[in-house]
C-alpha cells in the first residue's frame, strides 16, 4: 500500500463513519427529547382532572375508571 492510497482509505472510511454516525446520532438525540418531554407530559398529568393508574401490563398511563387498558386491552384492577 502506497502512502496516497493509505490516506485515501482513511477518507473514505472517515465519509463513510459521518455518512452512518450523524443519522445514528440524531435519531438517538431525537429518542432521548422525545422521551424526555414525554416524561414531563406524564408528571404533567398526575394529581389534574380524572385519577389515573398505570396499565400492569403495558404500563400505559390509563385512567382509573377505564375497565381496560385502551392500549393492550389489559384488564385494569383499580388498587386502593
Ligand atoms: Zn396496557
Amino acid at each position: 500500500m502506497s502512502p496516497v492510497s493509505v490516506l485515501q482509505a482513511i477518507q473514505t472510511n472517515s465519509l463513510l463513519l459521518v455518512v452512518v454516525a450523524v443519522p445514528i446520532l440524531a435519531l438517538l438525540w431525537y429518542t432521548y427529547q422525545f422521551t424526555f418531554y414525554r416524561s414531563l407530559a406524564t408528571d404533567g398529568e398526575s394529581g389534574l382532572h380524572e385519577s389515573k393508574t398505570n396499565c400492569p401490563n403495558c404500563g400505559a398511563r390509563v385512567s382509573q375508571s377505564a375497565d381496560r387498558c385502551e392500549y393492550c386491552g389489559h384488564a385494569v384492577v383499580e388498587r386502593p
